[in-house]
């Protein structure tokens, strides 16, 4: 039986052994998924799930001890410029560098993360007020003073922080992420390289603009939507031709214009609704002016269209069911649309432009100059009108000014295309594009945009 007993021995030795080994390996492993879960495998950082399992571990206990802890949000400045200029193995190059920068200038315990391309976090703990955040911002901002050497490249960088602190009495951990976020945002905007703290007043903007959304999206079906009317003159019969409709809201006693609805209604896609809403109501307008002679049934009203707008699949259906409802003739509708749309999407811009085209309706090409297309690039769209932007107008030199604005309108017409100046605001300015042989003109000079029934007075107005 010894030998027997033996052999069991050793057998159990032996299982026990490679259970050993086994769960070894296993944890081995499982440490390994962890740390490639919790980390960010170019940097090696925590990353933004460790940093947020961390700094709410973080707040617990200082709310309990009395003291405070701050999130420090940075954001390289001008990052895509190096990825851009240099490669992206420079960026990420870059990135690590970067990355040991911030582990340098904070203290060891400091979690410092890559939150996701070139977004990191500090999270700062136990200090007694923002001063703390403060200089540990200020230690990272010197940190990256010295120029990286990237490759061959000695790059410079600096960084814009936002910082949320938790004395302001935060619930959730990822609200102090947010606010530092929305700091940081602030920071850029305020010229980068720079940080800033989140307060008070930065939290009541943000409240602001969140009820503003809440209340334009409201704003349709409350009837607080307007139009207001431009005039837009022909220079060769010095005659009132038609209207540009701009969008307007009465939002109280407030009317807010078009510079702050539209891009928070591009942004949102409110921008849908509220257009085919200007649409229909600028149709109906023309409508009403004809019926009550206005204008002698010929005015034409142009409608402003955004990108998004332009590229919903059912653009030409939309715009066609507006005319049928109105009853307005096509050729009097004249859609203007920005350049910036046939860059980014150009052969989806010129086939829905053409179809748009082949409706009857006129198309204009909404601020020439201020984007980057060429005169000659723009042949394969079926504008029939070119506005050219009103900073030529307000170009420091005059002369130079006119030079420009006679070489667009002649290679306008070479193309079959009609030009019209934006922002005429002095006689001065209205007699030198009457020399340079421009079509049509609008701007504060001749009226500003109008509601409809001031509009209405300029619908039979000459201008000698
Ligand atoms: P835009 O299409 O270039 O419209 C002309 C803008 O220039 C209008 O500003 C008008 O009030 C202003 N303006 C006209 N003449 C002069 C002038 O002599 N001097 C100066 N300084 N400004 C002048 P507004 O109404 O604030 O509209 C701003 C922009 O918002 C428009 O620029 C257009 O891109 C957009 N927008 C307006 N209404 C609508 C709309 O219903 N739908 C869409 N998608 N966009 C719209
Ligand atoms: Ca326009
Ligand atoms: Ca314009």
């Amino acid at each position: 039986t010894l030998p027997l007993a033996a052999a069991g021995f050793l057998v159990s030795v032996t299982l026990a052994w490679l259970l050993y080994r086994e769960r070894a390996l296993y944890l081995r492993t499982t440490n390994e998924v962890k740390r490639l879960a919790f980390h960010d495998a170019l940097t090696d950082l925590p990353n933004r799930l460790l940093f947020m399992d961390r700094a709410a571990v973080a707040f617990a206990y200082a709310r309990r001890q009395g003291t405070n802890v701050a999130v420090a949000f940075l954001d390289i400045d001008r990052f895509k410029l190096v990825n851009d200029s240099f490669g992206h193995a420079a960026g990420d190059a870059l990135l690590v560098e970067v990355a040991a920068r911030l582990q340098q200038a904070t203290r060891g315990g400091d979690v410092v993360a890559r939150l996701g391309g070139d977004e990191f976090a500090v999270l700062v703990e136990e200090i007694h007020d923002a001063g703390g955040a403060v200089r540990t911002a200020r230690r990272i901002h010197d940190a990256l003073l010295v120029p990286f050497t990237i490759g061959s490249h000695e790059i410079f960088t600096t960084v814009s922080t936002g910082i949320a602190v938790s004395t302001t009495g935060y619930e959730r951990s990822e609200d102090v992420l947010r606010d530092a976020d929305i700091a940081m945002y602030r920071a850029k905007a305020q010229g980068k390289a720079r940080h800033e703290l989140f307060d008070a007043a930065m939290h009541a903007r943000v409240v602001d603009l969140l009820q503003f959304e809440t209340d334009l999206r409201r704003a349709i079906d409350r009837g607080e939507l307007r139009v207001h009317y431009q005039p837009i003159v022909s220079l060769r019969t010095a005659k009132v031709c038609g209207f540009e409709a701009l969008v307007r809201w009465q939002r109280g006693a407030e009317l807010v214009g078009a510079d702050k609805i539209v891009p928070l209604a591009e942004e949102t896609g409110l921008i849908l609704p509220i257009g085919d809403w200007v649409l229909r109501e600028a149709l109906r307008q023309l409508r009403d002016w004809d019926d009550t002679h206005a204008g002698g049934g010929e005015l034409a009203i142009h409608v402003n269209l955004s990108a998004r707008q332009l590229l919903q699949p059912d653009v030409v259906e939309r715009v066609r069911a507006a005319l049928d409802e109105s009853g307005i003739a096509p050729r009097r509708l004249h859609l203007e649309v920005t350049e910036s749309v046939l860059i980014e999407s150009a052969d989806a811009a010129a086939a829905l432009l053409g179809d748009l085209r082949a409706l009857g309706v006129g198309l204009s090409l909404d601020d020439f100059g201020t984007g980057y297309s060429s005169l000659s690039s723009l042949r394969q769209f079926p504008f029939d009108v070119l506005k050219i932007d009103r900073s030529f107008l307000l170009d420091a030199d005059a002369r130079r000014g006119d030079d420009i604005v006679r070489t667009i309108a002649s290679l306008a017409r070479l193309l079959g295309m009609q030009v019209t100046v934006e922002g005429l605001e002095t006689t001065e300015q209205a007699a030198r594009m009457r020399d340079l042989a421009v079509d049509f003109a609008q701007g504060f000079y001749f009226a500003r945009p109008l509601p409809p029934d001031d509009a209405r007075r300029y619908a039979t107005r000459t201008y000698s």
